[in-house]
């Protein structure tokens, strides 16, 4: 029977949703959504307040031996945010702009994208402090053993098992993988996703944020009524997810009018020829140099004459500083937490259809379980077969949030966070309360 979390005198105590005391904390930004989709679901106090607080959080110190002989010490996090619904998922990152309230954002999203989709899993996150463009390999990859070391308690295919994130690749999930086995004394290929094909990852793991984004915007024309051919679309963010969507999107015949990353933006009205865009991104790190259309700033970037926007770098890009100038039909949440809360509204109020991250960008983590699955069960997929399933999901959690969306009358956003809630929140009452 399922345990009910309702006390009858208890009433929840919320922030006031209406103030944004600091607009660009993410966890802020996470915790006012999250307090709308609660009330409208009128979930219990005891369970939002079980919902609000992380499970796990880990700060650990990082010495790091530097090529210099000197011996630098960095901070990293890895945060567990819910486990109910199945093992902590979610990605490393390594980034200047990490902090624990980033980090717990990040790791809530994780719960909540891991619902949306409806896979097996919790979420986690993790993050170091650091500049990895001015580490050594070397020096990367000591950082990464360290701190795998620090973290080594949480992690294991059953409790903890971390991804790439931002400025972390296949690489780093091979140490990661390299260093839990050596603890454990055998190899264990579950701990991470992400990994290379060779020593356990999933074909199609790489392009599968990019790949889901495509699906999902494409499903959104189809809501809207507009064609795919001819859509036109502005990238901001020209890593892992951002240059993927690109490529997928222009094979699907969109044109991507726009680009940029930390080195700037390009603008050209015919199209840009994202193939020649991804080659000169390889070879230089940037798009520092690729000037095949006019030079303008991110800034324009964001409020250019497009159907679609697709951020794809990182939090608090779309402020309400600058989200009253966006021309965009739709955005496509590619990176997580580029909107803050506060910037919702504005976007509402121009009819704006926003397929938010935790739903838009969902594609990578699911092609984490299949490779989780494929580790355990020793049998491995071919890349049709994990698109096809990709396909699946994708599209059947798009319809599920529409569909939300228009029974409850609120914004995509919303209806994903009650999708969410409401999955995580089921696991909760029929599990109890472990005393
Ligand atoms: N870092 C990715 C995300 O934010 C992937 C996480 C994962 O695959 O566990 O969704």
């Amino acid at each position: 029977m399922a345990t009910d979390l309702r006390l009858p005198t208890d009433r929840i105590v919320r922030p006031d949703k209406d103030r944004f005391l600091n607009e660009v904390n993410p966890f802020e930004a996470m915790m006012s959504r999250f307090d709308r989709a609660a009330e409208l679901l009128d979930l219990e106090p005891g369970l939002y307040r079980i919902l609000r607080h992380a499970e796990k959080q880990i700060i650990v110190s990082v010495p790091v031996a530097m090529d210099n002989g000197e011996i630098e010490v960095y901070t990293g996090y890895r945060v567990l945010h819910n486990t109910s619904r199945g093992p902590g998922k979610g990605g490393i990152r390594f980034d200047l702009q990490v902090t624990l309230d980033e980090v717990k954002a990040l790791a809530a999203w994780m719960t909540w994208k891991c619902a949306v989709v409806n896979i097996p899993f919790g979420g986690a996150k993790g993050g170091v402090v650091c500049d990895p463009l001015r580490l050594s390999v070397g020096e990367l990859e000591r950082l990464t053993r360290r701190y795998t070391a620090g973290i080594i308690s949480t992690l294991g295919p059953d409790s903890d098992v971390p991804a790439p994130d931002v400025n972390t690749n296949e690489r780093v999930m091979a140490w990661v993988m390299d260093t839990y086995s050596m603890h454990k004394g055998h190899t264990v290929t579950a701990v991470v996703t992400g990994k290379p094909v060779e020593m356990g990852g999933s074909l199609g793991r790489r392009e599968a944020t990019g790949r889901g984004c495509m699906i999902v915007m494409r499903q959104a024309l189809k809501h809207l009524g507009m064609p795919m051919r001819g859509a036109t679309v502005a990238v901001q963010g020209f890593g892992n997810v951002g240059s993927v969507a690109a490529q997928l999107l222009y094979r699907e015949g969109c044109k991507i009018t726009a680009i940029g990353d930390r080195s700037g933006a390009i603008h050209n009205e015919a199209g840009i020829d994202v193939d020649a865009a991804i080659e000169h991104a390889q070879k230089h790190r940037s798009l520092d140099g690729f000037n095949t259309g006019e030079r303008i700033s991110n800034e324009e970037l964001l409020t250019a004459d497009v159907d679609v926007l697709l951020p794809a770098a990182l939090e608090n890009v779309i402020t309400t500083k600058n989200a009253g100038q966006i021309r965009a039909r739709i955005i496509c949440e590619g990176a997580n937490g580029p909107t803050t809360a506060a910037a919702d509204a504005i976007l509402d109020e121009k009819g704006i259809f926003v397929i938010p991250d935790i739903l838009a960008n969902a594609g990578g983590v699911t092609v984490s379980y299949f490779e989780w699955v494929q580790d355990r069960g020793g049998y491995f997929w071919t890349e049709d077969s994990v698109n096809d399933r990709l396909l699946q999901i994708m599209e059947r959690s798009f319809i599920d949030v529409l569909e939300l969306s228009k029974r409850h009358k609120v914004n995509m956003r919303t209806a994903t966070y009650m999708l969410a809630i409401s999955r995580v929140a089921t696991v909760h009452r029929l599990r109890g309360i472990y005393a």
